[in-house]
C-alpha cells in the first residue's frame, strides 16, 4: 500500500549522506547564484516604495548620467557593461545618493542588481583623501564578502585611490594598528572585533553601513547579535542600508533594528507559471524501466538540452553513468561537490558543453538554467515527509511570465506512491499531466 511505501521512504531518508542536505545552507545557495549569474534577472513587476517622508519627492532615474556620478565611477559602471539602471536601482540609487543620506531597506530576489547598487553608493560616498575607514559592509560568509569585494574592485577600477580591506577571520592585523582603507568588507564577528576589541576601525567615523543578505545572515547563530552591536557603535547620522532576497517576519524584525527611519523598496519575484509547459508522465515499474523510457524518448525526439532530477545522489550517480554509457555527454551535479565545482558544472552546461545535466533535487534548488527546454523528473519532488513538493515542481519546470519559452516536462512514475504524488501535483495546479506512451512517441514533437 502507499502508506507502507511512504514509511519506507521516510526510513530511507534518514540514511543521511545519500541525500543532499536540505539545510545545505542558504549561504552556499546564494554564493552559487552569484557564481553562475552574469546578468540581471527579468522581472516585469513594479517596485513598491514606502518613503520615510511621503511628502518628499520620489526620484527615479532611467540613466546613470542622471545620478551625477564621479566620472571615474561612471566609467566603472559602463566598463561593467551596464547600460541603464536595473528596476530596483532606478529608485534605490537616487535614494542612496541623496543629500542628506537616507536609510534604506531593500528586498528583491537575487540577480536584480542590489549589490551593484550599494557598491556604487559606497564608492560615491567615500572621500579618497581621507585615510581611514568610512564604509563598512557586512556579509554572512567569507566567500560572499569576497564576491562583493570583486564588484567593488571592478566598479572602482578607474578610482584606484579608494582602497578596500577584508575583515575576515584569518586576516590577522598587528595590535594597535589603524586601517587606512576607506572601505571595509567582512563578516560580522571579525568586523565587530575590529571596531570594538582591537580598534583597527574607528566606528564613529563610518558614514555608510551596509548589511547584505540579511535573510542569510539571520540563519547563522550569532550574526544577528553581532550586526546589531556593530550598528550601535556607529554615529547617528551614518547611512544604514540593508538588503535581502526574501522577507519573512524574522528578517523584517531584524531589518528594523539595523535601519532606523528607513525608506523601503520591494520588488516581488516574477511569478512562475505552468501555462507554457507541456506536462507528461510515463508509467514504469522500476528504475531500469525508467531509464529505458528515457532512452526511448531520446531516440524519438530531438532534445537540445535537458535537466534530469533524481531523489538521491546514488540514483543521480547511477543514471549519469548509464547515460554516458549510451553515449551522452552528461554533467552531474550533486551536493557533496564544493560550491565552486557546482558552479563550474552549471557553467559548462549553460555553455552547451554538456547536453544533459543530472542532478539531485536539493542541489538544483534556486538555480535557473533558462534555456533548458526539457525537464525530466526521474523522481518526483517530495518533501521530507514524502508529500508532493509543489513549490519545487513549479520552480523546476515553471517559466516566468512572458519571457518563458515553451517547455516540456516529463515525469517518471514507478509506483502507486509516485502515481499518487503525481495526481496530487496535478490537482494542486489544476493542470492536466498527460500520459505518454514511450513505445509510441509521435505525439510530443
Ligand atoms: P543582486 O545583488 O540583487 O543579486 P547583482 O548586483 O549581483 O544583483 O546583479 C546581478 C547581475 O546583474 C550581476 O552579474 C551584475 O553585474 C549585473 N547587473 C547589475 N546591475 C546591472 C545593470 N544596471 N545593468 C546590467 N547588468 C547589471
Amino acid at each position: 500500500s502507499s502508506a507502507a511505501v511512504k514509511s519506507e521512504v521516510a526510513v530511507e531518508e534518514k540514511g543521511t549522506d545519500e541525500y543532499d542536505n536540505d539545510k545545505d545552507d542558504k549561504a552556499a545557495q546564494s554564493l552559487l547564484n552569484k557564481l553562475i549569474r552574469n546578468n540581471l534577472v527579468n522581472n516585469t513587476n513594479q517596485v513598491e516604495v514606502l518613503q520615510r517622508d511621503p511628502n518628499s519627492p520620489l526620484y527615479s532615474v532611467k540613466s546613470f548620467e542622471e545620478l551625477r556620478l564621479k566620472p571615474q565611477l561612471l566609467q566603472g559602471v559602463y566598463g561593467l557593461g551596464f547600460n541603464r539602471p536595473s528596476k530596483i536601482q532606478e529608485t534605490a540609487l537616487p535614494m542612496m545618493l541623496a543629500e542628506p543620506p537616507q536609510n534604506l531597506i531593500a528586498q528583491s530576489q537575487s540577480g536584480t542588481g542590489k549589490t551593484a547598487a550599494f557598491v556604487l553608493a559606497m564608492l560615491s560616498h567615500v572621500d579618497p583623501n581621507k585615510r581611514y575607514p568610512q564604509c563598512l559592509c557586512v556579509s554572512p560568509t567569507y566567500e560572499l564578502a569576497l564576491q562583493t569585494g570583486k564588484v567593488i574592485e571592478l566598479m572602482g577600477k578607474h578610482y584606484p585611490e579608494v582602497r578596500l580591506v577584508y575583515a575576515i577571520r584569518g586576516n590577522k592585523l598587528q595590535r594597535g594598528m589603524k586601517l587606512e582603507e576607506q572601505i571595509v568588507i567582512g563578516t560580522p564577528g571579525t568586523m565587530l572585533d575590529w571596531c570594538g576589541k582591537f580598534k583597527f576601525i574607528d566606528p564613529k567615523k563610518i558614514m555608510v553601513f551596509v548589511l547584505d543578505e540579511a535573510d542569510v545572515m539571520i540563519a547563522t547563530q550569532g550574526h544577528q547579535d553581532q550586526s546589531i552591536r556593530i550598528q550601535r557603535m556607529l554615529p547617528k547620522n551614518c547611512q544604514m542600508l540593508l538588503f535581502s532576497a526574501t522577507f519573512e517576519e524574522t528578517v523584517w524584525n531584524f531589518a528594523q533594528r539595523i535601519v532606523p527611519e528607513p525608506n523601503i523598496i520591494k520588488l516581488k519575484r516574477e511569478e512562475e507559471t505552468l501555462d507554457t509547459i507541456k506536462q507528461y508522465y510515463v508509467l514504469c515499474n522500476s528504475r531500469e524501466e525508467k531509464f529505458q523510457a528515457l532512452c526511448n524518448i531520446y531516440g524519438a525526439i530531438t532534445i537540445a538540452q535537458a535537466m534530469i532530477f533524481c531523489h538521491t545522489r546514488k540514483t543521480a550517480g547511477w543514471l549519469a553513468g548509464e547515460l554516458s554509457r549510451e553515449g551522452h555527454q552528461v554533467a552531474l551535479l550533486s551536493g557533496e561537490m564544493q560550491v565552486e565545482q557546482r558552479a563550474a558544472v552549471i557553467d559548462r552546461f549553460r555553455d552547451g558543453k554538456e547536453k544533459v545535466l543530472v542532478t539531485t533535487n536539493v542541489c538544483a534548488r534556486g538555480i535557473d538554467v533558462e534555456q533548458v527546454s526539457v525537464v525530466i523528473n526521474f523522481d518526483l519532488p517530495v518533501d521530507k515527509d514524502g508529500n508532493p513538493d509543489n513549490e519545487t515542481y513549479l520552480h523546476r519546470i515553471g517559466r516566468t511570465g512572458r519571457f518563458g519559452k515553451r517547455g516540456l516536462a516529463i515525469n517518471m512514475v514507478d509506483s502507486k506512491m509516485s502515481m499518487n504524488i503525481l495526481n496530487r501535483i496535478q490537482e494542486h495546479f489544476s493542470k492536466k499531466i498527460e500520459r505518454l506512451d514511450t513505445d509510441d512517441l509521435d505525439e510530443i514533437e
